[in-house]
């Protein structure tokens, strides 16, 4: 029997025709009544960060702008309880078998984007030795689309660990891999985009490196 990977419900097995909308969802082994809480980011949202609800720039956005940085993020997910929860089990608890949940949204969002170069936020070797995992590269790969890694991050604390103060505060930590080239158009892809300061920091680095337009993307924003 399978099970829903996130509520240990059976899945069903025979497809009937209203089905069909689901099915795609089953296969990468979530029910419907998991993936209906997770919440698409609606047409209301920050014109520069997706942030939802918000009809002209955010208050991060604003933040960005009167440093003179520019702000060009997408996301398809609302960080709501749901999304938490996910995050929680498949980053900091560690279920590697939870990397396939939005294989597809992944692979749709980036099929017409094959101009730019995809570039997974890194992980602190500190942080691999303990998740064993980089959760933005388990995402791309299992939606199957294609990635370059060029950046490395030195351990600090974690974003998640700090309030907000903190986080806009943060040090440069990432550096340019050995022997890597820089190609001109990137797309930055992380987990979770909270105030943008990680994004802000690893597009810094690209730029000084040769990359000419460097945008973003997070599963949840
Ligand atoms: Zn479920
Ligand atoms: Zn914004």
């Amino acid at each position: 029997m399978t099970v829903c990977l996130l509520c240990q419900q059976a899945l069903k097995k025979r497809i009937l025709f209203s089905d069909l909308l689901l099915l795609r969802r089953e296969q990468e082994g979530i029910c419907s009544d998991c993936q209906e809480k997770f919440s698409p980011i609606s047409e209301i949202h920050c014109p520069t960060c997706f942030k939802e609800g918000e009809e002209a720039s955010c208050t991060d956005c604003l933040y960005w702008s009167n440093k003179g940085l520019e702000v060009s993020h997408e996301s398809l997910y609302r960080y709501n309880e749901q999304m938490a929860d996910y995050i929680s089990r498949y980053k900091f608890i560690g279920d590697y078998l939870l990397r396939t949940v939005f294989a597809t949204e992944l692979r749709n969002y980036f099929k017409n984007k094959t101009d730019y170069t995809l570039v997974p936020i890194p992980i602190s070797e500190k942080r691999m030795t303990e998740r064993g995992f980089n959760q933005v590269t388990g995402l791309l790969s299992a939606a199957g689309v294609s990635f370059v890694e060029l950046l490395q991050k030195e351990d600090t604390k974690k974003q998640s660990e700090k309030n907000r103060a903190e986080r806009l505060a943060s040090k440069q930590s990432f550096s340019i891999l050995a022997n890597v080239d820089v190609p001109e158009k990137i797309i930055l892809i992380d987990d979770i985009y909270t105030t943008g300061a990680t994004i802000q920091l690893a597009k810094q680095i690209l730029m000084k490196n040769g990359a000419k337009a460097v945008t973003s993307f997070s599963l949840a924003r």
